[in-house]
């Protein structure tokens, strides 16, 4: 199995970077609970037929939708020993506990954050924007209110965040109870960045009509074009304001790993929270997500209780505190932190920074090819990794069908996945490169295809 894996993972930009799945391979998976066991060597069989010709195919050097993450044998392998151990990362005495702190302060050390800083490891930043807001509201509030409920509370309080913040944020303020409606989106200028002016008076306006402003989420790399938000003025707005300071730094917040790029950063380190992905910019295999808080009895007041099964002590196995468990919602959590940690030391945090910077030179000259090309047009700057561009047509209804039928043509022939989004009401192609396969030549391999499919 892990032969075939290596060698599967050795040869992926042979193949197409994604398959549609046959009818067949699809209704194969309606097969009936097994009962009785099936030899491994025959699942995996399985699995190398039906299972992982068919995957979004996010390893292939030339998947550039969405933000996804390409991993490494380093993280594969990684993976392997922590399932090996089948750690619980919730709490008590042990050393994955340990691992996982050290990632943390290695974090907190590079954000700029104080060294006790706290954070723990999860899924993925939606979580992290989450946990985020729950803190930001307990912190408000005060620990009461986890008991009282919103109900009980005579202040409304109201958050702040660009109209190009992930939609997850407004999903924050809807399961902490707030509601995304007490979210303002505030809107951004023509580089995508969010409009400080805009910021001040929707402030001003709902502290007069007596709400309670408590948040704002700076971004530090958007997800449509990778903007990141003037963090240094918003942690200057979030203190005379006193508001809790966010940063949704899905992927662009690891671009600290990067002397050349970590000062576009800057006003980082003054966060209360920061939430980040490692299964994005930092190349771990999927999932690994980030929080970051800096107060860590901030952080704890939200989440922590202690029933009597999970009683703490200074010796034995239900030693080890803080536990984890306290800084979020996941009791049993597994071993996250060690394909993080294998991925920090393997490589080194200079040659991930490398990585980061050479996906964000490829696509400046991508930039740089559509700009010549007098077919196609570039539709926002390239901050960072991200380029957005359309075919220019006669009219806006040509330029979208011609998008659409471009973007699922070149997924479903197998040369590049590449996918759409909105850049001030127009439809475009949207190139993300973040995975460390990616070459140069792979973005003439893109133009060339799309060209081709222009006419
Ligand atoms: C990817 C992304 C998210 C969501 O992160 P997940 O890890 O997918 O949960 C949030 N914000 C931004 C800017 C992103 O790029």
């Amino acid at each position: 199995m892990l032969d075939d894996i290596l060698d599967h993972q050795r040869d992926v930009a042979e193949g197409p970077v994604w398959r549609p799945m046959p009818t067949a391979v699809r209704a194969s998976f309606d097969a009936p609970l097994p009962l009785e066991p099936t030899p491994l060597a025959d699942v995996h069989a399985e699995f190398c037929a039906k299972i992982l010709p068919y995957g979004t195919g996010n390893t292939h050097p030339r998947f550039v939708g969405w933000v996804h993450g390409g991993g490494t044998l380093e993280g594969m392998l990684a993976e392997m020993l922590a399932a090996g151990m089948n750690s619980n990362l919730g709490g008590r005495d042990h050393a994955p506990v340990e691992v996982e702190r050290q990632v943390v302060r290695w974090m907190a050390k590079l954000f700029g954050l104080p060294d006790d800083a706290s954070g723990l490891l999860v899924a993925g930043t939606s979580m992290a924007n989450f946990l985020a807001v729950v803190v930001a509201k307990v912190a408000r509030l005060g620990i009461e209110t986890r008991a009282r409920g919103l109900g009980a509370e005579q202040t409304q309080l109201v958050a702040y965040a660009s109209s190009a913040t992930h939609s997850c944020v407004a999903r924050a303020m809807e399961l902490s109870g707030l509601g995304s409606d007490a979210l303002r989106r505030i809107g951004v200028g023509a580089d995508q960045r969010i409009d400080l002016a805009d910021l001040r008076a929707r402030v001003a306006e709902d502290r007069a009509a007596g709400l309670v402003p408590f948040l704002v989420v700076g971004n530090a790399g958007t997800v449509d074009v990778g903007a990141i938000d003037d963090l240094g003025a918003l942690a200057d707005f979030a203190k005379a304001e006193s508001l809790w300071f966010h940063i949704d730094g899905a992927f662009g917040s690891l671009a600290v790993l990067s002397p050349a790029l970590a000062p576009k950063l800057a006003g980082i380190e003054r966060a209360d929270s920061i939430a980040c992905d490692f299964h994005k910019w930092a190349q771990v295999p999927y999932d690994a997500g980030l929080l970051m808080v800096r107060d860590p009895a901030l952080h704890r007041q939200a989440f922590a209780s202690e029933p009597s099964y999970l009683a703490r002590d200074t010796r034995g196995l239900a030693a080890g505190q803080p536990w984890f468990t306290d800084f979020g919602v996941d009791l049993s959590r597994g071993f996250r932190a060690l394909k993080v940690w294998f991925t920090l030391k393997t490589f080194g945090v200079h040659r991930l920074g490398e990585v980061i910077e050479a996906t964000c030179a490829h696509a400046r000259a991508l930039a740089e090819r559509i700009q010549r090309e007098s077919k196609l047009e570039l539709l926002a700057p390239v901050s960072l990794n991200i380029v957005c561009f359309h075919p220019r047509s006669a009219t806006e209804a040509d330029s979208e069908r011609l998008v659409r039928e471009i973007v699922i043509d070149l997924q479903e022939s197998g040369i590049a996945a590449p996918s759409t989004t909105r850049i001030n009401g127009k439809l475009a192609i949207r190139v993300a490169i973040v995975n460390h396969r990616y070459q140069r030549a792979d973005n003439d391999v893109i133009v060339d295809a799309i060209l081709a499919r222009i006419a």
